[in-house]
């Protein structure tokens, strides 16, 4: 990794205790828009696992007695580092998950935005007094660190994923040990070296990056030393999980999939609609939780909206993401691109217009070029599953109780976007939606002073914000009698 400006953050193996651990076997990392093996990482088993778990559970009396200013100092100095290491971390990003270089960079900021927020937050930790029955007695309430937290994390935000858990976990007072998907570990090896050169304490923070996510996921959702788990990830683990913590009861947050509508109504402006759309669509090639995956959009401005849709498209760049100017890099892996090119085959089939892309960039490759169907049906695949790719499927409504029906005829409910100017229709339609986050005349909402999380089957927990402390914090009721 000639191009690293700190060659020391390039890691291949799992730290826990403050310590570099190797392992017997070895995992390749590879670069998906080449394919090129970029560093075999040592493969940490559950036994492994075990031992981070340890480290954490050690270091959590002293962790979470530090007075908070404390936590927060070493919060902001973890921040900072990585703010002047952006573009490493950065390109490390890149290379191990192949979006392009200014959004890695863009994730770098903000994963390390929450870093900052929660160690600002950690010092607002209030408890309360509540006036008591009787005159003898009063109510106190303090907020305690949960304990240890152990977290799972996706590929397509390598950096942030584990930022927005882990700030919230160290501020709170908790310690953290956490599994990255094993096709971005590098970026969650350098957060912990990061860490470790910050001075966070051996054992607050912690990595295992290993393959055999079953028996690590076994071990971070079954110990009974931990006390909290939170995932990112799709439904299907997520649910399997949460069966998993329920032996020992541990706290659970739960990051979800997503179905997200977004709705163009005829009275929106269209320029900012197309601008929103594009940002919440093409975003990392579509593989967010919150991407638009439906797009709905009221009959009478359809055919202005698809011709200034698919003209915008025409500035879309898929390409290797280090390259100047791509803005859509590959998809994370063949089976990723396969299942976008079959939702798309099937929908052309079942009557949907292609008016773009629709295929592959080149054969044997990850690329997958910007898409744009029309004439999609509530019933077609490509309205039903989590798209994860850089399509855009549009439907046509013609009444405001249509299509919030529509919006909210999925099990999941992550993040909605619509656009209107009309005031009562914007209040109508917030309320109506059964999403966890709603964008109005916004494509990109997440931030770290607002709660991100969804209802439904898109999970429950908070991310960001005050809200996202609360989920690491135990509330404790303290009865002072005999005054
Ligand atoms: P994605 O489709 O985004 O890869 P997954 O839910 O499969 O979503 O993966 C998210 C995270 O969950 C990754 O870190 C992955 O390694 C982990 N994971 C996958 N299967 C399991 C499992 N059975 N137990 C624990 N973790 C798992």
């Amino acid at each position: 990794m000639k191009s690293l400006k700190d060659k020391q953050l390039l890691k291949s193996q799992s730290y826990w205790q403050g310590r570099w651990h190797g392992a017997a076997a070895q995992f390749d990392v590879t670069n998906p828009a080449t394919g090129q093996v970029l560093v075999r990482v040592a493969d940490a088993s559950a036994e492994h696992a075990e031992q981070a778990v340890a480290s954490a559970a050690g270091a959590f009396k002293e962790w979470a007695a530090l007075p908070a200013a404390e936590r927060a100092r070493l919060l902001l100095r973890w921040h900072q580092l990585m703010l002047e290491h952006q573009d490493d971390l950065g390109l490390l990003l890149t290379l191990e998950q192949g979006k392009p270089i200014a959004e890695a960079k863009g994730e770098i900021g903000y994963g390390a935005s929450y870093v900052q927020w929660f160690a600002e937050e950690a010092k607002r930790v209030y408890g309360d007094t509540i006036p008591g029955p009787a005159a003898d007695k009063r109510i106190l309430v303090l907020k305690q660190p949960v304990g240890v937290v152990a977290a799972i994390t996706p590929w397509n935000f390598p950096n942030a994923m584990i930022a927005r858990k882990a700030a919230a976990a160290l501020a709170a007072g908790c310690t953290f040990v956490v599994k990255p998907a094993q096709q971005t570990p590098l970026s969650a090896l350098a957060m912990a070296e990061l860490a470790d050169r910050a001075g966070i304490p051996a054992g607050v923070f912690n990595v295992v990056a290993g393959t055999d996510a079953k028996a690590i996921g076994k071990v971070l959702t079954q110990d009974p030393r931990i006390a909290k788990f939170s995932f990112t990830g799709s439904t299907q683990i997520g649910k399997q999980l949460i069966k998993q913590c329920a032996d020992t009861v541990k706290r659970v947050s739960m990051e979800l999939g997503g179905n997200a509508p977004f709705i163009v109504f005829e009275d929106a402006d269209l320029d900012a609609a197309i601008e929103g759309l594009m940002a919440s669509k093409f975003r990392n090639a579509g593989q967010t939780c919150v991407c638009t995956n439906r797009v709905f959009v009221q009959q009478g401005v359809m055919a202005d909206f698809t011709k200034k849709l698919q003209q915008a498209m025409t500035s879309l760049k898929l390409g290797v993401g280090t390259d100047d100017g791509v803005t859509i890099g590959p998809l994370i892996s063949m089976d990723a691109c396969d299942k976008v090119d079959e939702l798309v085959q099937q929908a052309s089939e079942q009557g949907a217009r292609l008016h773009c892309g629709g295929k592959r960039s080149e054969a044997e490759q990850l690329f997958y070029q910007p898409t744009l169907l029309t004439g999609v049906t509530a019933d077609m695949a490509v309205a039903k599953e989590e798209i994860f790719g850089p399509v855009l499927a549009l439907q046509s409504f013609e009444t405001e109780d249509e299509v919030i029906q529509q919006a909210n005829d999925t099990e999941y409910g992550l993040a909605a976007y619509f656009y209107s100017r009309d005031i009562g229709r914007i209040w109508r339609v917030s309320e109506g939606l059964a999403f966890g986050m709603v964008g109005v005349n916004e494509g990109i909402i997440s931030n770290a002073a607002a709660p991100f999380g969804g209802v439904k089957q898109s999970g429950y927990g908070r991310e960001g914000s005050s809200y996202g402390l609360d989920d690491y914090l135990d509330v404790k009721y303290v009865c002072l009698g005999g005054l």
